[in-house]
């Protein structure tokens, strides 16, 4: 049963997956806790809600037993572009939502157990399920949390999207974890513009450019982000881009993830006067649109006046 799981995810296109026990997260609450009593959760919070389920499988689904831990490559071979007037998006918003992607093969997944078992009651977990996808990747052996706090596996760096599927059925469990292979370098902390890594391994959202540009929609950018964007409409990839491990990247065979047109550097003048119908239809199922059109047109004013 454990090997046609992940025989079949990989068919399914999962460039890793991992088995491991549904239990609660102890120990990642507990760090969870001190990040989110120090503040460095900015706006975000919806993060200090619902610990219990966020931290334990069994509240999301009742009699959970396994997690089955996935990670999907979504790099591909493109850069910014260097032009004058023309603003950076995150190489995650370049292709289609994540969620959709993730979401669809998980529910693939979740068919083929029921196929085998099926009375099997299962749960697709992709990032709005609040679910803690870093710790079940790192539980699981795909990969370790860099000092960037993103998870780095191996064989492809850092450019994966994570999810689970829970099921109330027992497997057999992985027990390799993947050690920390960040070593001495600090390359993300000291390359980081704003100084968000606060200390190895923890980053404050407060100082983040991704967190203002995708999480602040109502009001200016901080002094601190607005003088430090350096060209970065919606998110930031700095941290990543000079990870060392993202030399293991390899460009994802999922059509989806590749840039749609105009993804990759958008024209900040253009985005400056979309109207409201514009915006939808071009980012219409596009991780974009998280940062609502006030957002993205407040960044790209900010670009433009810089
Ligand atoms: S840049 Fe260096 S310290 Fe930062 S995550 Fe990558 S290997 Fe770790």
């Amino acid at each position: 049963m454990t090997a046609a799981v992940k025989r079949r995810a990989r068919a399914l296109g999962f460039e890793k997956v991992g088995v491991v026990r549904a239990e609660a997260l102890m120990e990642e609450r507990a760090r969870l806790e001190e990040w989110l009593a120090r503040g460095h959760h900015a706006t975000m919070g919806w993060m200090e809600r619902g610990l219990e389920r966020r931290t334990d499988p069994r509240e999301l689904l009742p009699g959970a037993l396994s997690v089955v831990a996935v990670a999907l490559n979504y790099y591909t071979p493109h850069g910014h572009s260097r032009e004058e007037g023309r603003g950076k998006i995150s190489r995650y918003a370049w292709g289609d939502d994540y969620h959709d992607v993730l979401g669809e093969k998980l529910k693939a997944l979740l068919a083929h157990v029921k196929e085998i078992v099926p009375e099997v009651q299962g749960k697709v977990c992709v990032d709005a399920q609040p679910s803690m996808d870093k710790a079940w990747a790192v539980r699981a052996g795909l990969g370790w949390i860099g000092k960037h706090t993103n998870l780095i596996t191996r064989d492809y760096g850092s450019w994966v999207f994570l999810g689970e599927l829970l099921l109330d059925v027992e497997l057999e469990y992985d027990t390799a974890r993947e050690e920390d292979h960040c070593g001495t370098c600090t390359l993300c902390i000291d390359s980081c513009p704003t100084q968000a890594i606060v200390e190895p391994y923890v980053v404050d959202s407060n100082l983040c450019i991704s967190h203002a540009t995708i999480e602040l929609r109502d009001e200016e950018l901080p002094a601190n982000v607005a003088g430090h964007l350096d060209g970065w409409l919606y998110g930031c990839d700095v941290c990543q881009d000079v990870c060392p491990w993202n030399r293991f990247e390899q460009p994802t065979p999922e059509p989806r993830f590749e840039p749609r047109p105009g993804a990759v550097s958008p024209d900040l003048e253009e985005i400056a006067s979309l109207t409201h119908d514009a915006y939808v239809e071009r980012f219409r199922r596009s991780p974009v649109k998280r940062a609502k059109l006030a957002g993205l047109q407040r960044n790209a004013r900010t670009l433009l006046k810089s």
